[in-house]
């Protein structure tokens, strides 16, 4: 797994499998915190740690305890998990940290409800083929649900202060979803968009061709916005990555060009899969 810091509110986590994406995202500090203020740090104050969210989750045992460990160390204290959309791998959140509740987007809660065991499914079966033990079952617990577009609230901010997250739709890759705008850092957390390694996917039964398309558009202001974009599969780009990846995928979507550096055996599969679907 690798562990990176975006911006002092926001760390990045990427797994091993499938480089799937999950972002720490904190609220900022207040001014006149030791976090806010660069001679107390120097002296040696260090700041209280501040409320945080974890979106998506990395995927092997390993990983997500790991993740847990770097949120503690850097003072992110995991009150909530948020997740970008329902497929299994980014719902993982609760083998960290167990107690917090899982937030979703509306349409995810409708998808998941009377079916979140096929996530649990879906997961023992990966387990199973990758000889992965892990301990305990996944339980999503009771979901959150978000409305989108909407607002969702972190850290108690002072008088007349407010942070909070932008919850922008994003269906297309599946029918539900949403992407995370985090004002304070500049950070666009898209889900299954925008990836540098994986092509636009979607199914007949799930996502559509249109939907993505249209996705995309929504999702071109706040790319233009962003200092970085974390996308659900591939690590965190900077704005002018995303935005070149941005152009491939609309060409993807629209005529079915494959992005020349997303275009080995596993992504003609996928390709392949997408021409199916239609
Ligand atoms: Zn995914």
């Amino acid at each position: 797994m690798r562990a990176l810091a975006v911006h002092p509110d926001v760390l990045v986590v990427v797994s091993r499998v499938w480089q799937t994406t999950a972002a720490l995202v904190r609220a900022p500090a207040a001014t006149g915190d030791a976090g806010a203020d660069p001679a107390a740090a120097l002296a040696g104050a260090t700041a209280a740690p501040r409320e945080a969210f974890l979106v998506d989750s990395p995927v092997y045992p390993d990983e997500l305890e790991l993740t847990a460990q770097v949120a503690d160390q850097a003072g992110f204290a995991v009150a909530g998990l948020l997740a970008t959309h329902g497929d299994w791998d980014h719902l993982l959140g609760r083998l960290a940290f167990p107690k917090a509740a899982l937030g979703v987007a509306e349409t995810t809660a409708a998808r998941l409800t009377g079916r979140s065991g096929d996530a649990v499914r879906e997961l023992r079966a990966f387990d199973a083929e990758h000889y992965v033990a892990r301990e305990g079952a996944l339980g999503l617990g009771e979901l959150q649900s978000l409305p989108v577009p909407g607002k969702v609230e972190l850290g108690a901010a002072g008088p007349g202060q407010r942070h909070e997250l932008e919850l922008h739709p994003a269906a297309g890759h599946t029918a539900d979803g949403m992407a995370i705008w985090v004002p304070w850092a500049r950070v666009l957390i898209c889900g299954d968009y925008l990836s540098p390694v994986e092509i636009p996917t979607w199914t007949a039964a799930d996502g559509s061709r249109s939907a993505y398309r249209a996705t995309l558009e929504g999702l071109k202001p706040l790319v233009e916005q962003a200092d970085w974009v974390i996308p659900g599969h591939g690590g965190p780009i900077d704005a002018q990555r995303a935005l070149a990846i941005w152009r491939e995928d609309v060409a993807y979507v629209e005529d079915w060009k494959l992005p020349l550096a997303r275009s080995d055996r596993r992504q003609k599969q996928l390709h392949e899969g997408n021409r199916a679907a239609g």
